[in-house]
């Protein structure tokens, strides 16, 4: 299964990546996920990279694309992958039909996710992560059993620097100068499924299953 999810910030991509990646058994790449470990991990391209994610720009595709190529090519991508937050920009979207082409690899699917900015924003700005696993929950829709921690591993929840409202709003004007315009590069292609992720997230899951099998 090679997947690519589209959709605007905050509609639950990385959380239907991640149930996506468990029911097909392939990785789930997010370049946010790597960007963010990169940061973590005090790197040239982390040091880079935070300038831009902190203002809620994009980062460069010539940093992406070095990266995200890198991770293609790891192992386990063999059997598929479920791709979120890549590509970006039209750019990005070109080079990656290259990438896939040179490995005579195709797409099966491109999912697009979405729902009005309203409900995005307040999602965004409702949501937290684990530090310690990554598990995701937001304070409105999903919160944790208890307060601030971590129902899976016990750890502490926070929120990211960029799901704080200006930011969030940013991020979505981003989106739809950049990222929505990549829906009809691959309408022209024939890979589109819309679902609507205004529903709850079992929802939204049952949906995209729904459209994959079609
Ligand atoms: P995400 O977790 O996908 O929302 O990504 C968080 C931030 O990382 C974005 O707001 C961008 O600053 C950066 N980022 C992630 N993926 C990309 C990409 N494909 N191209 C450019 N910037 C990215």
């Amino acid at each position: 299964m090679r997947l690519m999810l589209l959709g605007p910030p905050g509609v639950g991509k990385g959380t239907q990546a991640k149930l996506l990646a468990k029911a097909y058994g392939v990785p789930h790449i997010s370049t946010g996920d790597i960007l963010r470990q990169e940061v973590r991990d005090g790197t040239e391209l982390g040091r880079q990279a935070k300038e831009y994610m902190v203002r809620g720009a994009l980062v460069p595709d010539d940093l992406i694309l070095a990266m995200f190529e890198s991770r293609l090519d790891r192992e386990d991508t063999r059997p598929g992958f479920i791709v979120d937050g890549f590509p970006r920009t039209i750019p990005q979207a070109e080079a990656f039909d290259r990438m896939l082409a040179r490995r005579g690899l195709k797409l099966d699917a491109v999912v697009t996710i979405e729902a009005p900015l309203e409900e995005l924003v307040r999602r965004s700005a409702g949501r937290r992560v684990c530090r310690q696993c990554g598990a995701p929950y937001n304070v409105y829709y999903q919160p944790p059993k208890v307060e601030g921690v971590c129902d899976v591993c016990g750890g502490p929840l926070h929120q990211r620097d960029d799901d704080r409202e200006e930011t969030v709003r940013r991020r979505q004007e981003v989106y739809r100068a950049e990222t929505a315009p990549l829906i009809a590069h691959y309408e022209a292609q024939g890979f589109v499924r819309r679902v609507d992720g205004s529903q709850s997230v079992e929802a939204v899951l049952a949906s995209v299953q729904k459209v994959l099998a079609r």
